[in-house]
């Protein structure tokens, strides 16, 4: 087994580690192998990133859940919520919207409802197709009442 450090060592030349190499990052208590994880860190991101900040849209399209995690809001035995599920059209709007905000990409959350799958999946396969169209034409407008500014 590796030491914490070697471990570092091997993440930032390889870009890998075993299950438990990091399970031995994870419970490492050295405050110095702790500081140095994180100036690696944040050193590959900012490698990767550069010093740009990267914002996406969070459109939450269903608080239906068929788990009950304590901790959380939309459990399915919370009674005093109110349940919603977007349309295709109500997410695609949220995306027109976002866009008009400055959002480029968004991501796509709910609450965990095998059948969301499905309209998500068709969402997906529709953006594809028709929706694509739609919001390229819609992209295209934007930028054309842009430049008209
Ligand atoms: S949405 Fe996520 S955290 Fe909340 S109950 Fe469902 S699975 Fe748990």
């Amino acid at each position: 087994m590796l030491h914490a450090k070697e471990i570092i060592t091997k993440l930032q030349t390889e870009h890998k580690a075993s299950g438990a190499e990091l399970l031995e990052l994870l419970r490492c208590e050295d405050v110095y192998i702790k500081e140095e994880l994180r100036k690696a860190a944040q050193a590959q991101a900012q490698e990767t990133f550069g010093k740009a900040v990267y914002l996406r849209g969070l459109i939450e399209f269903s608080n239906f859940c068929k788990n009950d995690c304590l901790y959380c809001g939309i459990r399915k035995s919370n009674r005093s919520c109110s349940r919603y599920r977007l349309t295709e059209e109500d997410i695609l709007s949220c995306c027109k919207e976002g866009y008009n905000s400055g959002f480029r990409t968004f991501v796509m959350q709910g609450g965990e409802v095998g059948r969301d799958i499905h309209v998500f999946r068709d969402l997906v396969a529709d953006t594809s197709e028709e929706a694509i169209d739609r919001e390229a034409a819609y992209i295209l407008e934007f930028e054309k009442s842009m430049m008209r500014k």
